[in-house]
C-alpha cells in the first residue's frame, strides 16, 4: 500500500511555540510509523486577519497583488518554523513555498485558483527521505507571480496535493474532534459523525471542523479520503470518503 500521507494542521493548531512543536512530533510520529509526510499548514492562529488589518493601517484600498505576497507570508513563517522544529527534533525535513511545490495557479491574485500542480519537485524531496512542509494557501503564476487561494483555502492545497501525489489520505487536524451531528453549543447530545460522504459534508450545515468547499470537491473528484481530526486530542475523527 501507498505508505504516502498529506496531513494538514490548521492555524490554531499552529498559534505558538508550543503547538507548533506539538504539530512537528505528530509528523514525526506519522513518519516513524512508516509513512512518508507531506504537511500542508496554514498561517499561526490570526495572522491572516492581522496581515490584512496591517494592510489597512496604510491604504483603505490595498493592491490585490501586495496584498496576496503579503497574505502568502503566514504560511511561510509557519512552514519555515515547523520544518525548523523537526529538524530539531532530529528529523531530515524541507520546507517549501506553495510556488516552490509546483502549484499553480490562475492570475487573480487573492482568489485564485489550482490550475495544475507539478509535483516534482515534491516527490524529489520525497526520494531525499525528506518530511516535506508545504506553506498552504498560495501558490504562483506561470510567471512567478505569487498568489493566495481565498480564505480557509489550505485545506484545498491539501487536498490538491493529495490527487497530484496519488496520496492514500488528507488527514485535517484542527480544534474540533471531527465533524459533528448538530451544533454541540446549542444540541448536547451532538456528537462527532463516524464517517460520511463526499456529497453529505457538501449538504451538510456542518459543525465542528468547517472546510473549504472545493477541497471537498477535490476529495470527490479525485477519490481521495479525508479525515477530519483534533490536533490536540487522540480521537478517531470524522472520515470523508
Ligand atoms: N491562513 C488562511 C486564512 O486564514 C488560509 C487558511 O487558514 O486555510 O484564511
Ligand atoms: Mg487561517
Amino acid at each position: 500500500m501507498n505508505s504516502l500521507i498529506v496531513q494538514k494542521y490548521g492555524g490554531s493548531s499552529l498559534a505558538d511555540a508550543e503547538r507548533i512543536k506539538s504539530a512537528a512530533r505528530r509528523i514525526a510520529r506519522s513518519r516513524e510509523d512508516g509513512n512518508q509526510v507531506v504537511a500542508v499548514v496554514s498561517a499561526m492562529g490570526d495572522t491572516t486577519d492581522d496581515l490584512i488589518s496591517q494592510a489597512h493601517t496604510v491604504t483603505d484600498n490595498p493592491d490585490p497583488r501586495e496584498l496576496a505576497l503579503l497574505l502568502s507570508t503566514g504560511e511561510i513563517v509557519s512552514c519555515t518554523l515547523v520544518t525548523m522544529a523537526l529538524r530539531a527534533l532530529g528529523y531530515n525535513a524541507i520546507g517549501l513555498s506553495g510556488g516552490q511545490a509546483g502549484i499553480r495557479t490562475s492570475t487573480d491574485y487573492t482568489r485564485a485558483r489550482i490550475v495544475d500542480i507539478d509535483p516534482s519537485r515534491i516527490l524529489a524531496e520525497l526520494r531525499e527521505d525528506r518530511i516535506v512542509v508545504v506553506a498552504g494557501f498560495q501558490g504562483a503564476t506561470e510567471d512567478s507571480e505569487v498568489t493566495t487561494l481565498g480564505r480557509g483555502a489550505s485545506d484545498t492545497t491539501a487536498v490538491a496535493l493529495a490527487a497530484a501525489l496519488e496520496a492514500r489520505i488528507c488527514e485535517i487536524y484542527t480544534d474540533v474532534d471531527g465533524i459533528f451531528t448538530a451544533d454541540p453549543r446549542v444540541v448536547p447530545e451532538a456528537r462527532v459523525l463516524e464517517s460520511l460522504t463526499y456529497e453529505e459534508m457538501l449538504e451538510l450545515a456542518s459543525y465542528g471542523a468547517k472546510m473549504h468547499p472545493r477541497s471537498i470537491e477535490l476529495g470527490a473528484m479525485y477519490n481521495i479520503p479525508i479525515l477530519v481530526t483534533s490536533s490536540f486530542k487522540d480521537v478517531p475523527g470524522t472520515l470523508i470518503h
